[in-house]
């Protein structure tokens, strides 16, 4: 399945939920949003007869998202449904990791491949302060069970953020010495309530691989975990088990080799994170209706590029400041 612009499409995001138990400062506002009533939520059968019908088409991998999908009941159930369908190779997990202690080995027995924790501080205060909710999640017992239950790799995304945690890049990167996981470093993206602040609080990757650099020495190129490499640009510490990454959607864009089409908890197919190309799925589905023709529309619509940057055309004096 390939787009106009010759991008084969095999890796889908699914959204199962709009829900979360936290509320990152960068994501969520404090009072939640207008969560979607259920019947508008697509179940885990409709999830994954809109799978079964992509499958055909070229789909390969599926990551499983949200919101934060360990809040939707019964987890465990849809990856298992999942990894049944003929054709699916890889099934990841993006999770805050919250639920992990209790979820990983569950997950990895009904067949969930792979995770991606979010973890943005090591420290229990800021991470408190940084969700706006005190859980009492600690990322390394999470990262620990995760391992343990043979979820391989594990990456911990950690959004760097000016004056709130950009002082712990050099602890999350120590980490990977000792243990086999993969940090990645994402730049933080002008949407949320940072809104107004954000480029005064983007801490460009350049400037964070030079912190970890400063501290342990030069960085070796590494070819980063042997699955699921996406965006990220991955670099190796001496001896090190693990890696570290960056992602950087802001100062480099990536849509060239973008391959990936997201699926939002409503059933809408959207091919590409920022603009507002999509075609709504969940009612042809419960209509009876054949989901090929829109499969094939919303490819022909999957922009080029993302509108970010353009759209940001008055602040190009701070993107300069971004590093450009
Ligand atoms: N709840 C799960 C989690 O936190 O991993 C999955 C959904 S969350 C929206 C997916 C990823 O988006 C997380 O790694 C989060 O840190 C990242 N993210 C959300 N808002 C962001 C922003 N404004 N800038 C950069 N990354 C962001
Ligand atoms: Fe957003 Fe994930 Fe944080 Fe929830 S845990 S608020 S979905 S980034």
């Amino acid at each position: 399945m390939r787009d106009q612009y010759g991008r084969s499409i095999e890796y889908l995001r699914i959204s199962v939920t709009d829900r979360c138990n936290f509320r990152c400062v960068y994501c969520m506002p404090e009072r939640g949003l207008d969560w979607l009533p259920k019947p508008q939520i697509l179940s885990y059968e409709e999830i994954t007869e809109i799978v079964r019908q992509l499958a055909p088409l070229g789909l390969r991998r599926l990551r499983i998202t949200g919101g934060e999908p360990t809040v939707r009941p019964d987890l465990p159930t849809l990856v298992r449904e999942l990894r049944a369908v003929p054709g699916i190779e890889d099934i990841a997990l993006s999770t805050n990791g919250v639920k992990l202690p209790q979820m990983a080995q569950a997950l990895r027995e009904a067949g969930l491949d792979r995770v991606n924790m979010s973890s943005d501080s090591l420290r229990p205060a800021r991470i408190a302060e940084i969700a706006r909710r005190n859980l009492a999640f600690d990322p390394i017992a999470a990262a620990t069970a995760a391992t343990a239950a043979g979820l391989d790799p594990v990456k911990i995304n950690v959004v760097v953020i000016r004056g709130a945690n950009d002082d712990e890049v050099e602890d999350f990167a120590a980490l990977t010495r000792e243990r086999p996981w993969h940090v990645r470093f994402i730049e933080l993206m002008p949407v949320g309530d940072l809104a107004g602040t954000e480029f005064e609080r983007v801490v460009p990757s350049d400037e964070v691989l030079e912190r970890i650099t400063a501290r342990f020495g030069p960085l070796a190129p590494s070819s980063g975990p042997a699955r699921g490499n996406g965006p990220a640009r991955y670099f190796r510490l001496p001896d090190a088990l693990g890696s570290v990454g960056v992602i950087t959607p802001l100062t480099h864009t990536y849509c060239e080799t973008c391959n990936r089409v997201r699926l939002t908890a409503d059933g809408r197919l959207r091919t590409c994170l920022y603009g507002d190309h999509e075609v709504n799925l969940r009612d042809a589905l419960r209509a009876g209706e054949p989901l090929r023709p829109l499969f094939e529309r919303a490819l022909a619509e999957k922009p080029k590029e993302h509108e970010l940057l353009k759209l940001r055309v008055g602040g190009l004096k701070a993107l300069s400041e971004v590093g450009g």
